[in-house]
């Protein structure tokens, strides 16, 4: 906080634990509202000096503070696997994944341009400026614990904004070590703030209502999401909102089933299936049924469970009980339904949070796995006959977040690709994320976009001036 560490007001503590040995990591600050916003003051204070510094000197101080995370990048892997469980190898590639988005905007910083109008008479002039919001706060989720900070915080430093940031309580270490790091940047005092909180109720009501930050930009569960921007609404704040995804898979008969495996293999078990993105529902026509499950059911056999630091592991323990128990009760809940656990099903037995890869068949839509973000190693399968039932379901959520489908009929490339209701769609990959791309979702998965030439829009205000009597 204002670029010295600090305690709690209060004096609290928590532990930071592996969730795969169970072993504490260490203890940080428990802090509360009152710490907030001091942290908020801060920023406050740190805004007129990095609002008014010359765009390419923070650009250059954000390229500084990319090196050095490239530089630590293996720490930084080891401390994400440490606090959140991911393989070393998805670990190191988040960090790297999410330092290209400081890359990204520390060049963004220097293309921040705005307009000027043709005169409507001849004694105005009239500009359209580009100004940053003012101070951020940033509230993000455990499951990507570095890039998901540096997706937000680095638009918000390119535009000229300082930022809180409100890390998940599973996993603050990251984010303290981003911040260390951007200190040792020379990003200035007060522009990065880290407010570590093991109720995130407190310090998340005191950043969506607090009227000195004007934006705010949360990761995390439609929930809270709805529950953070009806408070931000008393102070009518700028609100970017990444949220939960139903991501349907789409198999049609003419795919490349090699390739749709592949992809729904990684696409469903990374991160142990608690991403955003991750392949919630997969939906097979009827024709390429069996010949897809027997080599779907073969890839997932090869899945290695275990804790995520040690070689060969593809997959981690999930993030704590209450995840654990999610899934439990998702599968519980399609096996009375009629579903068939052909794969896993149940607890593995390493024990703790460790859970089997699983795959469901004879899926229906009413299955609570249908409808609901699983966040777990879990694939259930539906098998369908028609482009129009595939669509129509696949439509049929809340959700809009992304959608994946195969098939070789350029044809059928653009008619789903189209109708999909979602913010991203990929076709014949499940490779998609990078920082040049729009990340985002439509309907109750958010609102906003981060990466790309967008991103940085969200900290930015819209100012018409209009010079007179000249
Ligand atoms: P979550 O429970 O909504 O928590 C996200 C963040 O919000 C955490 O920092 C959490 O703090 C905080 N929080 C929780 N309750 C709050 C409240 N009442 N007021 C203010 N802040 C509060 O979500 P999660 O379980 O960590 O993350 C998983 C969800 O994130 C999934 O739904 C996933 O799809 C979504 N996600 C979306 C994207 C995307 O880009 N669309 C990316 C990644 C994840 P505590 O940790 O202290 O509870």
């Amino acid at each position: 906080m204002g670029g010295e560490w600090a305690p709690a007001g209060n004096g609290g503590t928590f532990a930071v634990n592996n969730p795969a040995t169970g072993e504490s990591l260490g203890t940080v600050p428990d802090m509360t509202a009152a710490d907030a916003r001091q942290a908020i003051a801060a920023a406050e204070a740190a805004f007129p000096e990095w609002s008014a510094m010359p765009a390419r000197k923070r650009s250059q101080l954000l390229r500084k503070w990319f090196d050095l995370i490239q530089q630590h990048a293996d720490d930084l892997a080891a401390l994400l696997t440490g606090e959140q469980g991911k393989p070393h190898a998805e670990a190191k590639g988040e960090v790297l994944g999410g330092a290209a988005y400081v890359e990204w905007f520390a060049e963004e910083a220097k293309r921040i341009e705005g307009d000027v109008l043709s005169p409507q008479t001849s004694s105005q002039r009239e500009v359209i400026l580009k100004q940053p919001v003012g101070v951020v706060g940033a509230i993000t989720p455990w499951n990507f614990p570095s890039s998901m900070i540096t997706r937000k915080v680095s638009p918000a430093l390119a535009a000229g904004c300082p930022v809180v940031i409100k890390p998940a309580e599973d996993t603050p270490l990251s984010a303290l070590a981003l911040a260390e790091l951007a200190h040792r940047a020379g990003i200035p005092a007060g522009v990065v703030n880290v407010v570590t909180a093991s109720h995130g109720a407190d310090v998340g009501k005191e950043l969506s209502t607090n009227p000195t930050v004007r934006k705010l930009s949360f990761t995390g569960s439609t929930a809270v999401g709805k529950l953070l921007m009806s408070q931000a609404s008393d102070t009518v704040k700028k609100v970017s909102l990444e949220l939960g995804g139903n991501a349907p898979f789409l198999v049609f008969d003419d795919a490349d089933l090699d390739g749709a495996v592949k992809a729904a293999t990684m696409m469903k078990f990374i991160n142990t299936g608690q991403t955003c993105i991750c392949v919630n529902r997969l939906m097979v026509h009827e024709n390429v049924y069996d010949a897809f499950m027997e080599r779907f059911t073969a890839a997932v056999d090869y899945l290695n469970v275990g804790n995520g630091a040690e070689k060969g592991v593809t997959t981690g323990p999930l993030i704590n009980d209450k995840g654990l128990e999610k899934v439990e009760s998702l599968v519980s809940d399609a096996v009375a339904k009629g579903a068939k656990a052909v794969r896993g099903g149940k607890r593995h037995d390493l024990g703790g949070t460790f859970y089997e890869p699983t795959v469901l068949t004879d899926v229906k839509p009413e299955m609570a796995c249908f409808g609901n973000e699983i966040f777990g190693p879990v694939a259930p399968v539906y098998k369908f006959s028609s482009e129009d039932e595939a669509v129509r379901l696949a439509n049929d959520t809340p959700y809009g977040l992304a959608a994946y489908f195969f098939t070789k009929d350029a044809g059928r490339m653009w008619r789903v690709g189209e109708a999909l209701e979602y913010g991203m769609v990929a076709c014949n990959t499940a490779r998609f994320v990078h920082e040049a791309m729009p990340f985002g979702g439509f309907k109750e998965s958010g609102i906003g976009r981060e990466g790309s030439k967008y991103g940085i829009e969200e900290y930015l205000e819209t100012k018409f001036l209009c010079m007179g009597g000249l």
